[in-house]
């Protein structure tokens, strides 16, 4: 049994902190949803989550939250942000609540991949924060000519995401 405990706020690495934050802002605004809230956690002997096998995140079913890992690299972390924002997507989704494990892996495995595409995952905090906001700016370029958003309101800044866009009705 593999347990861990959150992690106390001093034991955050803030430049993880923003890099997760980032991440999860924008699978949030691709799958169209409000962020999820972003615990980070750490092993312990005597920890509240309880896993089989050692984990670098976890979403529970409530669909509000993730935890991952203090102590990944960045693009661990970039990566499971991702993974873990589309299992709180199909958490909000019933559909997805009743599929099995093995199917909702794969999807959230290929919703990483697809965020991610082509670009590089081994860089520094730095890297992938300028990578971050490259994979934002070609979704945005994607869904305007897709006609899927308003370039008007592309960049505002909507509601519970610090950047937009939020996806919307296309009106015209
Ligand atoms: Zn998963």
């Amino acid at each position: 049994m593999y347990r861990y405990r959150l992690s106390d706020a001093a034991e955050i690495d803030s430049a993880d902190r923003s890099l997760c934050e980032l991440a999860v802002e924008l699978a949030s605004i691709i799958l169209g949803i409000g962020k999820p809230i972003v615990r980070f956690i750490a092993a312990c002997d005597d920890g509240f989550i309880k896993m089989k096998l050692p984990i670098n995140a976890y979403s529970p079913s409530n669909g509000k939250e993730f935890f991952v890992r203090s102590g990944l690299t960045p693009g661990e972390l970039v990566t499971a942000a991702i993974h873990e924002t589309r299992h709180v997507w199909q958490w909000r989704n019933r559909a997805w609540a009743s599929r099995p494990m093995a199917v909702v892996e794969r999807d959230a495995e290929l919703f990483s991949h697809e965020v991610w595409g082509n670009h590089a995952r081994n860089g520094d905090h730095a890297a992938l924060t300028r990578t971050l906001g490259l994979i934002h700016i070609e979704w945005v370029k994607a869904a305007v000519s897709a006609r899927r958003v308003d370039l008007s309101s592309a960049w505002t800044k909507p509601g519970r995401n610090n950047f937009g866009p939020r996806r919307i009705e296309f009106t015209s």
